[in-house]
């Protein structure tokens, strides 16, 4: 199998169920690292996901990473209605289970992971990396959630070099 959008950037998974939503951020296209949208076509979007995608599917699926871009990005998306259906097991506990085919079904179980981590308060750790022609996103484990470089070793020593050569021009 082809690496997780994910781990191209060599990116541990978001716990739980986050990684799903973590994974379709990560389908964007990142040309200085010569990474493709993974979501370019019906053909690329099915061989990232392993489903069988249209490019209409495809053409959702990118309107969903901008919608969910833009989450995370602290805005509030307006998106079409997602169903989702729910049962409840032998043991008494309500089951999520995500609903339609195709982007749909993506759709479906991305927007109730979303849900999850927002209850259980794990939402605002992840994050797109602050590096402007990175903006991969990556799972905050810092103690008080301060992080901003999907890697401070990369994209952090880039802008701290592009934040001395501009100190050193105005001076
Ligand atoms: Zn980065």
């Amino acid at each position: 199998m082809s690496p997780s959008p994910t781990q191209r950037f060599h990116l541990d998974p978001a716990p739980d169920g986050l990684y799903r939503v973590q994974d379709l951020l990560n389908t964007r296209s990142i040309e200085v690292k010569g990474f493709s949208d993974l979501l370019s076509d019906g053909a690329v979007a099915s061989a990232t996901f392993g489903l069988d995608l249209s490019d209409a599917d495809a053409a959702a699926l990118r309107e969903l990473r901008t919608a969910l871009e833009a989450l995370v990005d602290g805005e509030a998306p307006t998106i079409s209605p997602v169903a989702v259906s729910l049962s409840v097991d032998d043991s008494g506990t309500v089951q999520l289970h995500p609903s339609g085919t195709g982007s749909a079904h993506i759709a479906s179980y991305v927007w109730s992971e979303v849900l999850l981590a927002q209850r259980a308060d794990t939402w605002r750790r992840l994050k797109r990396c602050r590096n402007e022609v990175c903006g991969s996103a990556f799972y905050d484990r810092s103690r008080n959630n301060s992080g901003v470089w999907h890697d401070v070793k990369t994209c952090g020593n880039i802008a701290n070099l592009r934040a001395s050569r501009a100190r050193r021009k105005s001076e």
